[in-house]
């Protein structure tokens, strides 16, 4: 007789995997290495005409009315932000499950975040929290569509209660999400999106606002070039070398190698998302009836941009959920946490006075998240891999 393994690799048991699978990848064909050896060979290296046409296409993809390149995801945050006009005690609500840069770029203005809860189950910013913490200094709401699941702007709107409250969505995680018929970034005021190579389309760095207003786009040009009148390119056509310095702003400039990636990348946004949404959905069947596990709850697996897959780790195990990722790791499956509660990174103890207990469901969620391995080049091969680790770690040490 045979007698299988079953124990957990950390266990003394043999993994179930050779190769290390990683939480996420980017993928480069020949294509995008041949778009970028082009512009290379080029006239313009720095911000010109392929900025200009991946803003275009970036267009075309979200059905936005403007769309504003810069650099990195961080930096479409802080352009977003700077349109705001903050002045000191002006706040901005922003989940603390996410990326330290929603937060951050509401500091870079002179701005102060207001942490609100999540829903845990959606793990999407609660609207009825935002509510009450809305104020009299509540300038912008800032939602993030966690893992690339569309959140209900109407319902921040709604719950920021005057029309002047602003909706700036964090949307690093949801290039290609679709809510309620509309793709995200179509009609919002205002939407960022990062090309950071963990991302659905990479530009190496790199970073876009998506806006339906012609003002802010017209602002963001300006931020992302020193605040400065005209750009290089504008000057040249107009055969002069005066500009005039018109704010403080950055350089914040994607230069035209990133975009020749991007854009090449972005003629498989399609074929990468579908591909995505069929890994989740076999997630979905292969992880139910597993005792204690917990995926994200989604009601439409085909509006989801799926740029992460994030599952609880629930009661009745005896390890937590650090325990799980170490087990999972010695799997040779390289699960990752998002994220941190941001609210107790030390930068916001200090600058805010934010104490554990400030927001138990974001903190309960925080110790129980965890996110499986999913990216367009993993296979059915692969995906069947994590289910078997995750199958045998919750069976060894079920309660
Ligand atoms: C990736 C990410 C960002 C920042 O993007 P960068 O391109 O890395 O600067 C911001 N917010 C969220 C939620 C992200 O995941």
């Amino acid at each position: 007789m045979i007698v299988v393994d079953r124990r957990p690799a950390i266990e003394g048991g043999t993994p179930v995997r050779e190769r290390p699978l990683p939480y996420g990848r980017h993928t480069v064909a020949q294509a995008d290495v041949d778009a970028v050896t082009a512009v290379l060979r080029g006239d313009w290296l720095t911000t010109g005409p392929t900025v200009d046409r991946f803003a275009d296409e970036l267009r075309r993809v979200t059905g936005a009315a403007h769309v504003v390149v810069v650099n990195s995801g961080t930096a479409a945050l802080h352009a977003a932000c700077a349109t705001l006009d903050l002045r000191p005690g002006d706040e901005v609500i922003v989940p603390a499950l996410t990326f330290a840069a929603s937060a951050n770029a509401v500091l870079y203005e002179g701005g102060t975040p207001v942490f609100a809860e999540v829903d845990s189950r959606t793990f999407l910013l609660d609207s009825a929290d935002v509510a009450r913490r809305v104020t009299e200094r509540t300038r912008a709401i800032m939602p993030v569509h966690y893992a690339g699941l569309p959140a209900d702007v109407r319902a921040y709107a709604s719950a920021g209660g005057r029309s002047d409250v602003v909706i700036v969505e964090d949307a690093a995680h949801a290039l290609g999400a679709v809510w309620d018929g509309a793709v995200v970034g179509a009609s919002s005021e205002l939407a960022t999106f990062s090309f950071h190579p963990v991302k659905h389309v990479t530009t190496g760095e790199g970073g876009a606002v998506a806006t339906r207003s012609a003002a802010r786009a017209q602002r963001m040009l300006r931020f992302r070039n020193h605040g400065l009148s005209s750009e290089v390119r504008g000057r040249e056509a107009q055969r002069t070398w005066q500009y005039d310095l018109l704010e403080l702003g950055y350089n914040y400039r994607l230069s035209d190698l990133g975009a020749a990636l991007g854009l090449s990348q972005l003629a498989r946004l399609e074929a990468s998302l579908r591909r995505r949404r069929q890994l989740a959905r076999m997630y979905l069947e292969q992880l139910r009836g597993i005792p204690a596990i917990v995926p994200q709850a989604v009601a439409d697996v085909d509006g989801h941009a799926w740029h992460i897959f994030p599952i609880l780790v629930g009661e009745g195990l005896r390890i937590d959920r650090d325990g799980f990722v170490r087990a999972l790791r010695a799997e040779r499956i390289l699960a990752n946490v998002h994220y941190a509660p941001l609210h107790l990174l030390s930068l916001y103890r200090e600058r805010l006075g934010c104490r554990p207990g400030m927001l138990p469901v974001t903190e309960l969620v925080c110790s129980r998240i965890l996110t499986l391995p999913l990216y367009p080049g993993m296979t059915d091969d692969d995906l069947a891999s994590v289910v078997e680790a995750v199958r045998r770690i919750v069976d060894f040490y079920r309660t």
